[in-house]
């Protein structure tokens, strides 16, 4: 065994949790045991070879508890499991006072330690512009806190609310939008501030959906989780819940068969994780999106677009290959919202689009997911597309189709809209301009009357 190989057994195994994980109202996972365990062989399991040449009991590597609790959180544990120099343990120092570190040994194992550009690296540990560009963004980019009506509780769309259970993750991502929250040191909230959720979404009856999110809900621990979610199930009009998670992701040992039953007997529930490059997808988190499924429980991903991680489209496409392949489908890319201390993994908005119009055609549309601006102040989320259309009018529409070439497609006419037409509209100002819009097209306005055709 070599010297980092010994180092990790020792540290990893015999470590004493964290201070963070010891909350006020005791929700979270050590007040039980662990769950059910996968039975193994030979009672140890070879972890990556490329970045941990090392030997940990099985038994404690499938264990979800152990891998919480022994989570890396300090520069000077990493500096003994990856090669670090001094000049890194500094400005690691420098960064982890302001945002901290936390990742979990499973993906941990995940990293090349060789390459210093690993995509999984560069989603966990720290880099040292998160302070010298610290400066730009905002704190809450979606603006949470105005539209939080309790403490927790978010509700900005009529029908749906954001229900944040806690604000501890497993692995802290280094471009997490709710960042401003790590300097609180880890809560969840209590009983009653859950309790005046609950009360609230039973009040407002045109909320018919709940996102459970967090930091990440599926911190708690499976019976706390059961007590919420049973709660909402009682509530009539709550149709859909949809729990926001990347422990499949991060901590896949955590979506275990207890997790599952117990979800179970609630749906329809959603779930929503976020792979973010093709990397992340491994035997562990294919078994736990499986066992998901198997207990009727969907799972989509929500990737962030992230510079030098995902920001190509063959990244992206071998990323969208890979869940399809595990049953998950991708649902939405998102622009890395504007927060304080994520400038340097922000791309472009026309990275993104570049990579839509790179897949688009390419592979099927069920590989291919929305991108996404989640406005500032609220905004909400906008989807944004590739421009395929490059004239239109009432009667014709001229598009590109993936090939660059031009198609002249017939626009059908709307019977309904003279009907619907009123007086009103008719001395809108938007229908004057539109309508002045469209005059302006006519010049490059082919008749087709029969049907779409294709230039040469
Ligand atoms: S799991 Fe989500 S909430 Fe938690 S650190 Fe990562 S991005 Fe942020």
């Amino acid at each position: 065994m070599t010297k980092v190989a010994t180092a990790l057994r020792s540290q990893v195994e015999e470590e004493e949790p964290p201070g963070l994980i010891t909350t006020r109202n005791e929700m979270i996972v050590e007040e039980e045991e662990p769950p059910g365990r996968t039975a193994v062989t030979d009672g140890t399991a070879v972890i990556n070879e490329n970045s941990f040449p090392t030997q940990i009991q099985q038994e404690n590597w499938s264990d979800w508890k152990w891998q919480f609790r022994n989570r890396i959180t300090t520069v000077e544990k990493l500096a003994t499991l990856i090669p670090l120099s001094a000049k890194e343990k500094t400005q690691l120092k420098l960064v982890t006072a302001k945002y901290p570190l936390s990742v979990t040994p499973y993906y941990l194992s995940l990293i090349n330690v060789y390459d210093p550009h690993d995509p999984i690296r560069k989603q966990a540990i720290p880099a040292f512009e998160e302070i010298t560009l610290g400066h730009v963004g905002l704190e809450d980019p979606l603006g949470e806190k105005r539209d939080s009506v309790v403490p927790g509780l978010v509700h900005r769309y009529p029908d749906r609310v954001l229900m944040v259970l806690t604000d501890i993750c497993p692995m802290l991502c280094r471009h997490c939008t709710r960042k401003r929250e790590w300097h609180n040191g880890g809560w969840v909230h209590t009983p009653g501030e859950i309790k005046a959720m609950l009360d609230y979404i039973h009040k407002h009856k045109t909320i018919r959906d709940i996102i459970l999110s967090g930091g990440d809900p599926l911190t708690l621990s499976t019976r706390r989780l059961e007590d919420v979610i049973s709660k909402l199930r009682q509530i009539d009009h709550v149709e859909i819940i949809r729990i926001g998670t990347r422990f499949p992701v991060v901590l896949p040992q955590r979506i275990d068969d207890e997790l599952c039953t117990m979800l179970s007997k609630y749906g329809p529930i959603w779930l929503n994780t976020q792979f973010n490059h093709h990397h992340e997808i491994t035997p562990e988190s294919a078994a736990a999106c499986n066992r998901l499924l198997r207990a009727g429980i969907p799972v989509s991903n929500q990737s962030v677009l992230l510079r030098d991680i995902n920001d190509t489209t063959e990244k992206q496409t071998k990323l969208c290959h890979g869940l399809l392949k595990i049953k998950v489908r991708p649902y939405y890319l998102f622009q890395c919202d504007e927060v304080q201390g994520t400038e340097h993994l922000r791309t472009s908005v026309e990275t993104g689009l570049k990579i839509i119009e790179g897949m688009r055609g390419h592979t099927s549309g069920l590989a291919i997911p929305t991108f996404v601006i989640d406005l500032p102040e609220g905004g909400g989320k906008v989807p944004l597309q590739p421009n395929y259309v490059l004239t239109q009018t009432e009667e014709e529409l001229v598009l590109r189709n993936y090939q660059g070439r031009f198609v002249w497609y017939r626009n059908p006419k709307d019977k309904a809209s003279p009907e619907l037409t009123t007086a009103a509209e008719l001395d809108n100002p938007f229908v004057d301009s539109f309508n002045e819009a469209q005059r302006q097209l006519q010049p490059v306005r082919v008749r087709n009357e029969n049907r779409a055709r294709i230039r040469p």
